[in-house]
């Protein structure tokens, strides 16, 4: 599934190609996606240019000055810059064509979506709740302890939800907890400020890292025939259940929380 480093490093690899660029036209081949693509797109945005593009969560947001378009990878969603001859493919939904570089959306499972936003993206509706960006200065050890005072979710829960930080999949949040030694059950709000401290700034380094490595593959991101890489992790704990503790060698202990793998090292994570 696209995690926020997938989303940001899909910004990355496309902006240069489209922004400043006029829509040329609009194809849409299947508009049934998660939610319908409105009919009323192709005039909103026809001759219209691409002022910025940016990222909130794991949501883009194309900015044509009179609104917003917005996309989401849902599942199993790719974006990519192709020439205006490449042929789509059965799971390619629609394109945003620019002249002679198209934007084309593939996604085999259609739980993406591409809507209009005529309004302040901020307070649509499947934004306005979301928490701090965990890249950004708000999401701070401060922060992740006042807001886990009293709370007796379990902390990897917690982390997880996008009120509180955006952006911490299921593997994020495994892999952070073991780097700060904080077992994923534990209740939130029984994080010391050290913790907090640790869980912050490790949330932060796992996910930087995966944007890092996916700068590697932007090239992807331009003609090809496959989807962008989804990078291979540098994953310490995640899919290892059963396997040895990269730093005491018992054997990690996988549980399912909420329904999503959980692996954690009893001795190294208290
Ligand atoms: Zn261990």
């Amino acid at each position: 599934m696209p995690e926020l480093p997938e989303v940001e490093t899909t910004l990355r690899g496309i902006s240069p190609h489209i922004i400043g660029h006029k829509v040329t036209e609009i194809v849409i081949r299947q508009p049934r996606l998660r939610w319908p693509i409105p009919s009323g797109l192709a005039a909103l945005l026809q001759g219209k240019k691409l002022v910025s593009a940016r990222r909130r969560g794991k949501y883009l947001l194309l900015n044509f000055g009179h609104g917003h378009v917005l996309i989401h990878l849902g599942m199993s969603g790719s974006l990519r810059i192709v020439k205006t001859d490449e042929p789509p493919s059965f799971h390619d939904h629609f394109d945003l064509v620019f002249g002679k570089q198209v934007l084309r959306y593939c996604d085999p499972r259609r739980f993406g979506c591409l809507l209009w936003i005529e309004d302040e993206p901020e307070i649509h509706k499947l934004l306005v709740d979301l928490g701090p960006e965990p890249l950004t200065d708000l999401f701070d050890a401060e922060y992740l302890y006042e807001r886990t005072r009293k709370r007796s979710q379990a902390i990897k829960q917690f982390i997880r939800d996008s009120k509180i930080v955006v952006g911490v999949g299921n593997i994020y949040a495994n892999e952070s907890l073991f780097m700060s030694g904080i077992k994923p059950i534990r209740k939130a709000g029984s994080l010391s400020r050290k913790n907090c401290e640790d869980l912050v700034r490790d949330i932060k380094f796992v996910l930087q890292r995966s944007i890092d490595q996916g700068g590697t593959t932007l090239r992807d991101f331009v003609g090809g025939d496959g989807k962008p890489g989804y990078f291979k992790q540098q994953l310490l704990v995640y899919g290892r259940g059963g396997e040895a503790c990269v730093r005491c060698k018992k054997l990690l202990k996988e549980v399912r929380m909420n329904d999503r793998t959980t692996v954690y090292c009893v001795d190294c994570q208290k």
